[in-house]
């Protein structure tokens, strides 16, 4: 496909660090403390054991972005969307053990049965792009909308990469949910029920979208910075704009700059550069092949033998995608390390924890939403659902 798409606070770094509490991120609950030694060399058979013994009770999702060790042992990898389809399409399996991020496994609560349990290994297992639009943020943005007049005009658009907290609230608010594979036909649904899109929280694939796929400019779009008073603009900014941004990214995608492009192009001539729309606006520019990790996998499959591709996203998928097709010359677009820290938290020993504590009838790092948020959630979940082409949640 071509152009045509397809900081953490101090607080979050402690929970990097090791066992600690942060009541105002989306994680919010202390780690477990007697999870089995990184060094236990039965580690892989442990968890070959609790599998097995739970057999058909769990059903193991695993992101793209996790560790080898970890989607060794996952029934299914996906994208978060993708994840939380294949749970729902499970409803005879008692436990979600989520292989992912704090909003995944909201998302996967929100659309399974009232009977299912969803597990997340290790509860500081969070998203900085998620934590960066707060509840009580949102609410304070969409007042200064009402005062500027122009709240009844704006329709919330909200990329899945966000807690449920935001998802209820778009679906309060009359707006959908979009992943990156759909944001699109989102914003097309968007401005033809309203004049202006609030778009949360990531304003990389807000601006991305809007400017290759639906014309507008980069005048069209202000960033509304939630650390400031009236998110930083002028009441007639707000008026003026089409896309209003939220201030949030990924600390991941964020990471490759111009320079990354530039760099691997005088390195390797032929190279094509594909990258996530998480990434910068400059960045999407100057790369050959935009679109979710979906479809990446999917563009690797479809390569020339001897082609040469340069891919802008988290470096587990990058070397997982490189060891499957040694025919092909796959390289990290960036020169450093650039792991998502909080996908990482899921390791095989907070795995082989959770296993064997679900196999011996305990329950552990339950995700569960109130049903008044899962509720709206799902109202928006459902709006997205709706669109051309999106599909239905079960039977994918
Ligand atoms: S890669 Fe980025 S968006 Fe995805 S979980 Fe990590 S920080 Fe969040």
């Amino acid at each position: 496909m071509t152009k045509t798409f397809v900081e953490p606070e101090p607080s979050a770094l402690l929970l990097l660090l090791g066992q600690a509490t942060d009541t105002l991120s989306e994680r919010g609950v202390d780690c477990p403390g007697d999870l089995p030694a990184p060094s236990d060399p039965d580690l892989v058979q442990r968890a070959r054991v609790a599998k097995q013994t739970l057999g058909e009770r769990a059903f193991i999702l695993g992101h793209h972005y996790q560790r080898d060790e970890v989607i060794e042992f996952a029934d299914v990898t996906g994208d978060s969307f993708k994840l939380a389809q294949k749970a729902a399409a499970k409803p005879d399996s008692e436990f979600i053990v989520f292989c992912g991020v704090h909003f995944m496994a909201e998302s996967a609560d929100i659309l399974t049965g009232d009977q299912q349990i969803v597990v997340l290994p290790d509860m500081a297992a969070g998203c900085s792009m998620a934590d960066m639009a707060a509840a009580d943020q949102v609410d304070s943005a969409w007042r200064c909308l009402q005062a500027a007049g122009v709240a009844d005009l704006t329709v919330p658009v909200t990329y899945m990469t966000s807690t449920a907290a935001i998802k209820s609230f778009t679906g309060r608010n009359g707006g959908t949910i979009c992943t990156s594979s759909n944001a699109k036909q989102s914003l097309e649904w968007a401005f033809k029920k309203g004049e202006k899109v609030l778009f949360l929280p990531d304003q990389h694939l807000g601006r991305n979208t809007a400017i290759l796929d639906m014309g507008l400019t980069l005048d069209d779009c202000v960033v509304f910075d939630p650390h400031k008073p009236n998110g930083g603009l002028s009441t007639a900014q707000i008026r003026d704009a089409s896309m209003i941004l939220w201030r949030g990214h990924c600390s991941v995608h964020g990471r490759f700059t111009e320079e990354s492009v530039d760099e691997i192009r005088a390195k390797v001539p032929n190279v094509n550069v594909l990258v996530h729309p998480e990434c910068r606006h400059e960045v999407v520019q100057k790369a050959d092949y935009v679109g979710s990790t979906e479809f990446i996998i999917k563009t690797l499959e479809a390569a020339e033998p001897g082609s040469a591709w340069a891919i802008g996203t988290e470096l587990n998928l990058v070397r997982r995608l490189a060891n499957q097709h040694p025919d092909k010359q796959v390289m990290f677009l960036d020169r450093t390390i650039c792991y998502c820290s909080t996908m990482n938290r899921i390791d095989l020993p907070h795995l082989v924890w959770a296993l064997e504590s679900l196999a011996e009838d305990r329950v552990v790092n339950q995700i569960s939403v109130d049903p008044d948020t899962a509720h709206w959630a799902r109202v928006a979940l459902d709006r997205m659902l709706a669109l051309p082409g999106v599909g239905a949640i079960r039977g994918d």
